[in-house]
């Protein structure tokens, strides 16, 4: 009893104290699913882009850049399904399948783990900051060296669109094949510098100020 009658009449409702980890398990499985279905698409070859010859490769057809309404119609198909997500869920994608923001959720652990429970080291237009007992050049190093091992992991996954998968094995297993482009190396490494900026310095960047999808936030 509150002594006061206006706030005993509002309901009280019990929560279980596990649903919340219910959730983020939840949301946890969500953002794997979401990964491993952006590597079935080209592994399954259900897409795949060949820009040699300057097309798609949908279930072993071919389908020319130049076939204006095909393509059209694919990129009216993305931006109205883009529009219909944001209009049902809205920013529910973010939390829960948007790669981008597992990304930085994984950044922000690693940081938090290795500079602090308050550390912020993103570029977002305040001032850096780190928890003065952990920062040290080996924490420093183990955070650098876990970024780049998670951009070379997802670096790989653009690859899949370009390679078959035998192909992308060859390049991973340094196997030679006569099918890898000599300028795969380079491409790859522009990939692992582009994830690893994003994921290190400009992950909430990147959300606030660069992604479409917030245009209708
Ligand atoms: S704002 Fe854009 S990039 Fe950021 S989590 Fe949402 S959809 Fe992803």
């Amino acid at each position: 009893m509150s002594g006061s009658p206006s706030l005993d009449k509002i309901p009280i409702t019990v929560v279980a104290a596990g649903s919340s980890a219910r959730l983020h398990w939840r949301r946890r499985t969500v953002q794997a699913a979401v990964l491993i279905i952006a590597m079935l698409i080209p592994l399954s070859g259900l897409l795949r882009i060949d820009p040699v010859a300057g097309a798609f490769v949908v279930l072993d057809r071919q389908i020319w850049w130049s076939d204006f309404f095909i393509i059209f119609g694919l990129w009216l198909m993305l931006a109205s399904g883009l529009v219909l997500m944001y209009s049902s869920v809205g920013t529910a994608f973010c939390g829960w399948a948007c790669p981008q923001n597992t990304l930085s959720e994984l950044a922000n652990r690693w940081t938090y783990k290795l500079l602090g429970r308050r550390a912020d080291v993103s570029l977002a237009g305040e001032k850096m900051k780190v928890a003065a007992g952990k920062n040290r050049l080996g924490n420093w190093l183990l955070l650098g060296l876990i970024i780049l091992a998670a951009a070379m992991l997802f670096s790989l996954i653009p690859l899949l669109y370009f390679y078959p998968p035998d192909v992308v094995w060859s390049f991973i297993t340094l196997r030679p094949d006569e099918r890898l482009a000599s300028s795969l190396h380079y491409i790859y490494t522009i990939f692992v510098i582009i994830f690893f900026v994003d994921i290190a310095f400009i992950r909430h960047f990147w959300c606030r100020f660069m992604c479409v999808y917030k245009v209708w936030q």
